[in-house]
């Protein structure tokens, strides 16, 4: 691509010193665009500024369309402007036509309004690099595709992704010459390849971010695209303008276009006949509805002048910026932590190796890790950089497809991400271990070495982790005894009161302070009191089996009793949070009751989802949704606390001193004042029970009641079910009751135990059938009742609190369990 052809290996001190003169200290950047916000200060803005204002203030420019003098001026003006920026791209006039839009995505949308007006509409594909801009275009079409590199290599040997029987529907395919989240370029002829096809393919190039630091040619008719568009003011800083370039062979996709507007027709008939004639000479006549951008069209001419005047030619940039980035990109590669670990990752191509054909622009796409390999939040890297003066932008930068590439992203896991809404778009932008955007820093004409130089020094003391202390630990088994617990099944219950779904064994179960990730996140909802469906009122709810499929995407629901007539076994639910499935909110906001406490869930509007657990049920219900992350109402709190006789018994107290206190119990409700979140469980985030204990349960049973049905621990509704693995000298059922926290696989994870779990009749209900009996509730009352609550299990949270004097670790930022995990308990002191 023209541009890369150029690169040069060593900087031209020249530009760089010239630029250096005319930039302005207090203003260091690294962003390739030009600002003239602070105009005055910098030679450039001055200089564009003063031209421009000369050229106001010295002519008087009237709206075109009449044929006053000032008329005449803006339109010879407006004319010449049109052919000179056609030849800044190096496009034939007699093959191209320019078209004056509002910025590259008012250029976008004009080619879609008219294919979406051809009789069968258009297919579109687009590149996975794409910029969102682009990729609102299929919602215009028929069927649309996203593409990947090896897509559009098999469309340009030949097969049409929609393929290749010639219907009469064109197919539009889009993308962009660079990628405006690392750089990336894309091949020019790309839209040469793909018009050779059977099918009528319109080519659409995004030249956007290609167009600030490298010239685009379209002296190549044959090669170029059909529709390219971009914005001026990313290439002068100003005016706020773009265009869409049209190869004149492609102008008949504009036929179809409806509307029409302004001075683009020759004769409009209104009355008892309705007919109008379009300009017919030049496509822009008939495309630029309404009144032009009179004066920043004129602008353009002295952007055009001064730009060229102060940096050369885009050649001049082009080669410039390339060496720029190389540099940038090669000093950000080889940060080290004193550790020896790399302080960046990158994911812009690397430019010393990027080749010829695929090369790339300067851009520098990356993420910071900490030195045991924690990311680093790029909400707290923008602000700090913004204090400092580099004008770098974080986050997903509008470019879903790209990013999603870069960081490994998968379609169910941005939908997992999407589905937490709340850690988007705040500060919490590193979800489930991976960091959910980049850091972007661009290089532009004004950019020069001592930004690059000053930025990598900014990383490098901020982020860069001298101290050898911290030098990553490899894991070691811990010094403790052998553990004799393990973690013999974990169980999450994304509806409430519904079935609970095994966590498929050797899956890392993501671990939250509100609980295992996807427990008790739905819950259904009578449709007249508003009230939270419960299994001790409904049995049959045990019978609705939820369960997970992540490549999906979907809640998959089936149900496992008996069926009415014609009713669906199965339905599915996205995992995602689109908007789109909830009752509008608008429409106000229904309260429901979970355990008698108020709270907001966002309630479904499918018909469909809420008759099947309606007619399952027989109970007129909706599902609602209540995602972590909410205020108010839509937040819930951990109720859980020590019980009496848990308490390890006090010594005798004495008075110390006449007249002191006595020592108050440890009671948790006065010594935690810290609240825990939770979703829709009942008290806690996470209840464990333990094997052993499910053991004694049923040997007290088999005594006291003999030939009685052994107890499955499936009764108890555990999210973690643990079991001894020492044979020989088996566990003492109810030790957990005694457990102040454990500490849970490789990673030792800290869980606080937060007091044992109260039981009701709900363990009665067997989770198999539905069915309904009195144990083990009667034995449990017999054998584990304390102050006449009986009890069964323990509450316990995940600890996140202290990371320890090293820093987080990339383990700890995503926190996980799974099936066989060692289990090591902590025992209450007086124990
Ligand atoms: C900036 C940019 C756009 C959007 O440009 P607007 O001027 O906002 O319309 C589209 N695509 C790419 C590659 C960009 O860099």
């Amino acid at each position: 691509m023209a541009g890369t052809d150029h690169q040069v290996k060593s900087v031209d001190t020249c530009y760089n010193a010239r630029v250096e003169s005319f930039r302005d200290e207090e203003y260091p950047m690294l962003n390739g665009s030009i600002y003239l916000d602070h105009a005055g200060t910098t030679p450039y803005a001055k200089s564009l500024m003063d031209r421009f204002a000369k050229d106001m203030t010295s002519n008087l420019f009237g709206n075109p369309h009449s044929a006053s003098a000032s008329s005449q001026l803006s339109t010879t003006r407006i004319e010449d402007i049109r052919l000179r920026v056609l030849r800044f791209f190096n496009a034939d006039p007699a093959e191209f036509d320019l078209v004056f839009v509002a910025n590259a995505t008012a250029g976008i949308k004009l080619v879609a309004d008219a294919l979406r007006a051809t009789p069968d509409g258009f297919d579109y594909a687009y590149h996975q690099a794409s910029h969102t801009s682009l990729i609102g275009v299929r919602e215009e079409a028929r069927n649309s595709l996203c593409l990947d590199n090896r897509k559009v290599d098999e469309w340009l040997g030949g097969s049409c992704p929609f393929g290749n029987d010639s219907e009469n529907r064109p197919v539009l395919f889009a993308y962009p010459a660079q990628s405006n989240m690392d750089g990336r370029r894309y091949p020019l002829n790309w839209a040469e390849r793909i018009r050779r096809g059977t099918r009528k393919t319109y080519t659409l190039l995004d030249a956007a971010a290609l167009v600030c630091s490298a010239p685009l040619d379209l002296s190549q008719v044959d090669a170029a695209p059909d529709f390219t568009v971009l914005s001026f003011y990313k290439i002068f800083g100003f005016p706020d303008l773009g265009a869409l370039i049209v190869r004149r062979d492609a102008e008949e996709a504009f036929d179809t276009r409806r509307y029409f507007g302004g001075g683009t027709v020759d004769m409009v008939v209104c009355l008892k006949e309705q007919w109008h004639a379009p300009k017919a000479q030049f496509l822009h006549e008939r495309l630029e509805d309404g009144t032009l951008p009179v004066h920043s069209i004129i602008a353009l001419d002295a952007a055009l002048d001064v730009h060229k005047q102060l940096f050369g030619s885009m050649r001049d940039v082009a080669s410039h910026t390339s060496v720029l980035s190389t540099m940038l990109y090669t000093k950000l590669e080889s940060l080290r932590h004193r550790n020896g670990e790399p302080v960046c990752v990158l994911y812009s191509p690397d430019p010393k190796t990027a080749n010829r054909s695929l090369s790339t622009g300067p851009v520098v796409a990356f993420n910071i890790r900490n030195s045991q390999g924690a990311w680093i939040s790029l909400a707290e890297v923008e602000k700090l950089a913004a204090l400092k003066g580099f004008h770098i932008r974080t986050g997903g930068v509008c470019n879903p497809g790209g990013i999603a590439s870069a960081l490994g992203l998968e379609p169910w896991e941005m939908r997992r991400n999407f589905s937490s809404g709340f850690r988007c778009g705040t500060d919490i932008d590193i979800m489930a271990g991976k960091p959910t955007g980049v850091i972007r820093a661009s290089l532009g004409a004004m950019s020069t070495i001592s930004d690059v130089d000053g930025f990598v020094e900014f990383i490098a003391e901020f982020y860069r982790d001298t101290s050898l202390s911290s030098a990553r630990t490899e894991l070691v088994p811990q010094p403790h005894e052998p553990s004799r617990f393990r973690i013999h099944s974990i169980y999450v219950y994304p509806i409430k009161s519904c079935r609970g779904f095994q966590v498929p064994s050797g899956a890392d179960w993501e671990v939250r302070p509100e609980g295992l990730a996807w427990d008790r996140e739905w819950c259904l909802v009578h449709q007249g009191t508003g009230q939270a469906l419960s299994q001790k009122r409904h049995p049959k709810m045990a019978l609705i089996c939820p369960s997970l499929d992540f490549e999906r995407g979907q809640l998959r629901v089936s149900y496992a009793g008996e069926l009415p007539a014609h009713q669906d076994r199965e339905i599915s639910i996205p995992l995602s949070k689109n908007p789109s499935l909830f009752r509008s909110s608008s429409s106000r906001l229904r309260s429901s009751r979970v355990c008698g406490e108020e709270i907001q869930a966002e309630t479904y509007s499918s018909t469909a989802i809420n008759n099947f657990f309606s007619d399952v049920l027989g109970v007129p219900c909706l599902l609602a949704r209540f995602p972590a992350g909410g205020h108010g109402k839509s937040m819930r709190y951990s109720k859980a606390h020590l019980q009496k006789h848990q308490l390890p018994l006090l010594p005798t107290a004495k008075p110390a001193l006449p007249g002191s206190f006595p020592p108050s119990p440890p009671d948790s409700d006065t010594e935690k004042t810290v609240s825990r979140r939770i979703l829709l469980s009942n008290e806690s985030p996470i209840l464990a029970i333990t094997l052993p204990s499910v053991a004694a349960l049923n040997q007290e049973m088999r005594v006291s009641k003999p030939g009685s049905k052994e107890v499955l621990p499936a009764v108890f509704r555990a999210n973690m079910v643990i079991a001894s693995t020492d044979t020989d000298a088996p566990m003492t059922p109810y030790a957990e009751d005694s457990w102040s926290g454990i500490k849970v696989g490789p990673q030792q994870h800290e869980f606080e135990m937060l007091g044992a779990c109260r039981r009701c009749h709900m363990v009665c209900i067997n989770q198999e059938t539905a069915e309904k009996s009195e144990e083990p509730f009667v034995t449990l009352s017999k054998t584990r009742r304390f102050d006449g609550k009986v009890f069964f299990g323990v509450h316990m949270c995940y600890n996140d609190a202290d990371q320890g004097a090293s820093g987080l670790t990339k383990e700890r930022q995503f926190p996980t369990v799974r099936v066989g995990d060692a289990v090591v308990p902590e025992w209450r002191k007086g124990e």
